[in-house]
C-alpha cells in the first residue's frame, strides 16, 4: 500500500463573518474528510486538517458550494482581510469597517480563473459552481508575477485592536467622529516571521504612513500592494515581505512612492494610536435589541473533548437557532443576533456541553493562543497547541499563588519562529527553538500589540518556563507602578535588570 498524503485546507473569510449553514458545512467536512476537528485561525479563518489528497477537490468544492472559498487563503497574494468582528449596532461604525474589509478583499482578489478551472470542475471539465468566474480576464493588480510574498491587511479601531494591526503588512485604523468613520490612519509594514539563522530577518511593527478618507481606502490599498509588487525583494524570499522594504526605505520614501502610484498626495496620519484590545468574550448587547456571546475555544480547535464538547455544543446551537457567527483573531467564536428570550437556553446548552463561560475564566486563559505546530505543521520545532492547556494551568496556579489572577497578561505561543500566533508582541511570547521542547522566552510586549517584546532568555525548557517567571511575577507585584501591566513593567526594567533580579 502506498503512502497517504494529507493536507491542511484553509478557508478565507473576510472579517471572520460566517453563516450558520457555512459553519455547519465546515463541521460536516471535518468529519467527512478531515481529522474530525475544525480550527479557527488567528486570521479569522477556518482550517481543516488531515484532508487526504484524494479528497481535496471534493472538500474545496463543498466549501465553495457553501459560498465560502479557499481562494487567497494562501499564496503570494492578499490573504484573508481581517476586521474587528464584534457585531455592534450602537452606531454604523462596525458595519462600515466590515464593508471596507469586504471591499478590499474583493478588490485585491486575483482575477485568474485557474482556481476555478482546477477545483470547481468535474471529471469531464464541466464547472460545478454556477457563481464562479470562468472567463479569463486580465490580472490588473498582480500582473504575471503576483507579489513577492504573502500580504496581510486588516481594519480595526484604536480602542479595540483585536486584529493586531501592527502585525499586518497594511492596516486601516478607523478614526471616528460622532457616529461616523471620517477616515483611517494607514499603517504599513508589520510582520511577525523571522528565521533565527538569518540575521537579516526580524519581526516588525507596522508604522503609520498617512490618513485617508473612506472613499480613498481601497485605491490606496491597491497602490500599497503595487509598490510592494514592483519594489519588494524578489531575489531572496526570506526578506520579501513588505516590512523589509519599509525598513530599507523608511516610511517617508515609501509614502512618496505610494502617492505616485495613487496619483495624489496623502495627508499625514492623525495623532491617533491603539489604546486597548477587547477579546469580545461573554454576553454583550448588540445595540439593536439582540445579543451576542463570545465563546473561548482553546487554540481555536473545535472538537469534542471529554471535559468540553465544543463541536457538538456549537452544532446544537447553530442547528437550533441558525444565527450568524463571527470568528475572532484570538480564535474564539461569536454567536450573534440572539433574541433576549433565547439567552438562557443557549447558556444551558453551553453548560450541558461543558463549555466554560468567559466570565468564569481567568484573563490569562482568555488571552492565551497557540499555533498548531505538531502534529499538523511540517515546520514545527516544538509543541505549541498541544502544550498550551497544561502550560495555562501551570501559569494559573502560579498567578493565583502570587495573588495575580486578575491581571491581564497575554501569552502567545508558537512551535517555530515563523510566528503564526504573533508571539513577538504580547506580554509573554514563547517561540519554539530546539528539539527537546526548548523555547525562546520573550517579555515586554503588551496585550494591545503595540510594542515588540525582547528576548528574555533563549533555549528555555518547557518545564522551566513558569519557574523562571515566578520571581519576575513577585518583583512585578512588589515594584509595579500604579496601573502598570506585566508587559509594561518588563519593558521598563529591561532584560538585564530582570535577569539580575531573577539571579538573586
Ligand atoms: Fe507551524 Fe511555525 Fe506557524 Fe506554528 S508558527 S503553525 S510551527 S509555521
Amino acid at each position: 500500500k502506498g503512502k497517504s498524503y494529507s493536507c491542511m485546507v484553509r478557508t478565507r473569510i473576510p472579517g471572520g463573518k460566517v453563516t450558520a449553514a457555512q459553519f455547519l458545512a465546515e463541521l460536516d467536512l471535518c468529519e467527512k474528510y478531515g481529522n474530525g476537528t475544525v480550527r479557527v485561525t488567528t486570521r479569522q479563518g477556518f482550517q481543516l486538517h488531515g484532508v487526504l489528497k484524494d479528497n481535496i477537490k471534493e472538500t474545496i468544492r463543498a466549501i465553495n458550494d457553501s459560498q465560502l472559498t479557499t481562494f487567497c487563503a494562501c499564496g503570494d497574494v492578499e490573504r484573508n482581510v481581517m476586521c474587528c468582528p464584534a457585531p455592534h449596532k450602537h452606531s454604523p461604525v462596525h458595519d462600515q469597517m466590515q464593508a471596507l474589509c469586504d471591499a478590499i478583499a474583493e478588490h485585491l482578489k486575483p482575477k485568474t480563473t485557474s482556481y476555478y478551472d482546477i477545483w470547481l470542475t468535474d471529471e469531464a471539465g464541466e464547472k460545478t459552481n454556477a457563481t464562479a468566474q470562468f472567463q479569463p480576464v486580465e490580472e490588473p493588480i498582480y500582473g504575471k508575477t503576483y507579489l513577492p510574498r504573502k500580504f496581510k491587511t486588516c481594519v480595526t479601531l484604536p480602542e479595540d485592536n483585536c486584529v493586531d494591526i501592527h502585525s499586518n503588512d497594511l492596516g486601516f485604523l478607523a478614526i471616528v467622529e460622532g457616529d461616523e468613520i471620517v477616515g483611517y490612519n494607514v499603517l504599513v509594514g508589520g510582520g511577525m516571521g523571522a528565521t533565527p539563522s538569518a540575521k537579516k530577518t526580524f519581526p516588525y511593527l507596522a508604522k503609520p504612513m498617512a490618513f485617508v478618507t473612506p472613499e480613498q481606502a481601497v485605491d490606496v490599498a491597491e497602490a500599497v500592494v503595487k509598490v510592494q509588487r514592483d519594489f519588494g525583494n524578489r531575489s531572496d524570499r526570506k526578506i520579501a515581505r513588505l516590512k523589509y522594504l519599509i525598513a530599507d526605505w523608511g516610511v517617508e520614501k515609501f509614502k512618496t512612492k505610494v502617492e505616485e502610484y495613487y496619483g495624489q498626495a496623502l495627508p499625514d496620519p492623525r495623532p491617533v494610536v491603539v489604546t486597548d484590545v477587547d477579546d469580545h468574550l461573554g454576553w454583550h448587547e448588540q445595540g439593536d435589541g439582540k445579543w451576542f456571546v463570545g465563546i473561548n475555544v482553546p487554540s481555536g480547535r473545535i472538537q469534542d473533548l471529554e471535559e468540553a464538547r465544543y463541536k457538538t455544543g456549537l452544532r446544537t446551537i447553530l442547528e437550533k437557532y441558525g444565527m450568524e457567527t463571527r470568528l475572532t483573531a484570538l480564535q474564539s467564536v461569536l454567536l450573534c443576533d440572539i433574541e433576549p428570550k433565547d439567552r438562557d437556553d443557549i447558556t444551558a446548552i453551553l453548560v450541558a456541553h461543558g463549555i466554560t463561560a468567559a466570565e468564569e475564566m481567568t484573563p490569562f486563559r482568555r488571552l492565551a493562543i497557540a499555533c498548531p505546530a505538531w502534529p499538523t505543521c511540517g515546520l514545527a520545532i516544538t509543541e505549541s497547541e498541544r502544550a498550551l492547556p497544561s502550560l495555562i494551568e501551570e501559569f494559573e496556579a502560579e498567578l493565583a499563588r502570587q495573588d495575580l489572577t486578575d491581571e491581564r497578561i497575554s501569552l502567545h505561543m508558537t512551535g517555530c519562529p515563523n510566528g503564526c500566533a504573533r508571539p513577538y508582541t504580547p506580554d509573554i511570547g514563547l517561540v519554539g527553538k530546539a528539539a527537546g521542547e526548548k523555547y525562546t522566552l520573550y517579555l515586554g510586549g503588551n496585550a494591545e500589540g503595540t510594542r515588540l517584546a525582547f528576548i528574555y532568555e533563549d533555549m528555555v525548557p518547557s518545564t522551566e518556563i513558569v519557574p523562571k517567571l515566578s520571581p519576575l511575577f513577585a518583583l512585578f507585584k512588589e515594584q509595579r507602578n500604579a496601573g502598570e501591566s506585566f508587559g509594561d513593567f518588563c519593558d521598563r526594567l529591561g532584560q538585564e535588570e530582570l535577569a539580575a533580579v531573577a539571579a538573586t
